[in-house]
């Protein structure tokens, strides 16, 4: 049995809704003549995909974390350079900087947004900070704006996770077109799937592109250049060996490493087009319930929403709040929730924390927002298209009881509800 199956108002089994459309657009590739990978469904998928995040390039890979690692890889980073990371994320943005023998620091969110907080950003930059790797926390875009500043003036490369940030918008413009390279999640959980599992990574620069297009394709990470005097013992070759042509035709100056397959099928690429036609209705759908949810909670002292910036449009793949009142009143409203069949997870513990980055010297007074917040308030609850009218009235309805219960709990105080 699903773990989950037990709540009337499961967290987040899936993200969005895979429906008819899916299943026709399936039968389109299961029944066609054409290849099941590398075709032509994974090209007007990653095509749609550009044209609708203004990225100048799209490719589409197996999943988040792949993109994230590619993304990693196209930073060629050396012993001793420093790049700084959000603590407030899935540990995915962040664990590819394991392989590298670099300095990471951790840069505290803002308490209001969880973001990466700018000023904070400042100063950790040094002259050896190569890159910046940040979430949309959420699915709430980073203050971009000016975190591009600061990188630009440094010529830091900006690297955002999108994924949970398909939909949403910073001053009109889509996370992964905002930097230098955007990362993608199509996970059951994100806001469009290509069943269960892809990603997709966006970037502005061309060379970039070709790399990516190399790694995927199990090309080696080679640096080359092209062979004039071998033309004339060139072997006769037959038209489907164009492919041999070309490596005959190049020499390899340099080898960073070996590529890989991560290629998206044909199957999944169908699906994720459906996907991308049904993504503002599932936007939509999330901004119903967050708005729902906003404002059951603010009837309550002792709690604050998280907060949506001027120019930014959320698109809530996780709802946010934080319950200021305490560590306990905020194990009483869990509790509560729970035992009304609403499930409630708490995203993310600090990374810093984590074993691995204390391995590595990091621990707790790094990020004293980020803790502060984890430890004591934050609450993320269930948002998301597949909850139906009724499970977003029993949600809304026991977030009230609950936001009731715990905080006239804490200390023996009744708060007054406003
Ligand atoms: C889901 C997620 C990833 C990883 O994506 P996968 O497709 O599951 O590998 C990376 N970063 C964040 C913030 C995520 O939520």
């Amino acid at each position: 049995m699903n773990s989950a199956a037990h709540y009337l108002v499961p967290f987040q089994r899936r993200g969005s809704i895979v429906g008819q459309a899916d299943l026709a657009a399936l039968a389109d590739v299961v029944h066609s003549p054409d290849p099941l990978s590398a075709g032509v469904w994974r090209e007007r998928f990653e095509q749609r995909f550009a044209d609708l995040t203004g990225a100048r390039h799209a490719l589409s890979v197996t999943s988040g974390t792949v993109a994230l690692e590619l993304a990693v890889r196209l930073l060629d980073l050396a012993p001793g350079d420093e790049v700084i990371a959000t603590p407030q994320t899935f540990q995915a943005t962040v664990q590819p900087l394991l392989d590298h023998q670099v300095t990471v620091r951790f840069c505290d969110v803002d308490p209001d947004t969880l973001n990466m907080d700018p000023a904070v950003l400042e100063s950790l930059i040094t002259p050896r900070t190569r890159a910046i790797l940040l979430v949309h926390y959420g699915g709430l875009p980073a203050d971009m704006t000016r975190v591009l500043a600061l990188a630009r003036r440094s010529g830091i490369v900006v690297v955002e996770d999108c994924a949970h940030a398909l939909g949403a918008a910073h001053r009109g413009v889509s996370p992964g077109a905002l930097g230098d390279i955007g990362c993608f999640s199509f996970h059951s959980t994100k806001n469009i799937t290509t069943l269960g599992e892809g990603g997709m990574i966006t970037l502005n620069r061309a060379d970039w592109a070709e790399r990516v297009e190399r790694l995927r394709g199990n090309e080696v990470d080679g640096v080359f250049v092209p062979v004039t005097d071998r033309a004339g013992e060139e072997p006769a070759l037959l038209p489907w060996m164009r492919f041999s042509a070309d490596v005959y035709r190049r020499a390899a100056v340099g080898i960073r490493g070996a590529g890989t397959n991560a290629t998206l099928s044909e199957a999944a690429a169908a699906v994720g087009l459906v996907q991308l036609d049904a993504l503002e209705r599932f936007t939509e759908r999330r901004r119903w319930i967050a708005g729902r949810l906003d404002a059951a909670v603010r009837e309550f002292p002792g709690t604050r929403v998280q907060q949506v910036p001027e120019g930014s449009s959320h698109a809530y793949h996780l709802y946010t709040f934080f319950l200021t009142a305490g560590r306990e009143a905020r194990e009483g409203f869990v509790r509560a929730l729970d035992r009304r069949g609403v499930e409630v997870q708490l995203r993310y513990f600090p990374l810093h924390l984590l074993p691995e980055w204390r391995l590595r010297g990091h621990g707790p007074g790094e990020c004293p927002q980020a803790e502060r917040i984890w430890f004591d308030e934050q609450v993320n609850l269930p948002c998301h298209p597949g909850l139906s009218d009724d499970q977003v009235d029993h949600l809304v309805d026991s977030v009230g009881h609950a936001l009731r219960e715990a905080l006239i709990g804490t200390g023996g105080r009744r708060l007054a509800v406003r």
